[in-house]
């Protein structure tokens, strides 16, 4: 991404993702119906968005919204202007809370024949970088 370029949405199934990897979720979503799991979830979050999240997740104060590491927020989230969901590259899935839940199983399985990638430390993140 070019930072200051424009974002053009586009949805796949209820999912809002940048529309440069429409073709690509929408293959993930149609493939993993065929096996049996039904890919639903949040992709695109605004800007303001994503400063309720931290708010929500890391606390009120400045620091918390803005300098606190991702890791210190439960469940871990990325700082304002870095959250690969700012530019509608990562989705999070429903129903994929667990590494043992159906939904992650079949993403690690499959996923990176998508380009999609998993972020470690939250099983239902899933983004073109992994991050
Ligand atoms: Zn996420």
């Amino acid at each position: 991404m070019v930072p200051g370029e424009p974002i053009v949405l586009a949805s796949v199934d209820g999912i809002t993702v940048n529309a440069r990897i429409t073709g690509q979720v929408a293959a993930m979503v149609t493939a993993a119906g065929a096996g049996g799991v039904r890919l639903t979830g949040g992709g695109y979050r605004s800007p303001a968005a994503q400063i309720e999240t931290r708010r929500a997740n890391c606390g009120s104060s400045y620091y918390a919204i803005y300098e606190m590491p991702p890791s210190a927020c439960r469940p871990p989230t990325a700082r304002p202007g870095s959250s690969q969901h700012e530019v509608g590259l990562a989705i999070d899935f429903a129903n994929c809370q667990s590494r043992g839940s159906a939904c992650y199983r079949w993403l690690a399985a499959n996923a990176s024949k998508f380009s999609f990638y998993n972020l470690p430390s939250e099983p239902w993140h899933w983004s073109t970088t992994g991050r």
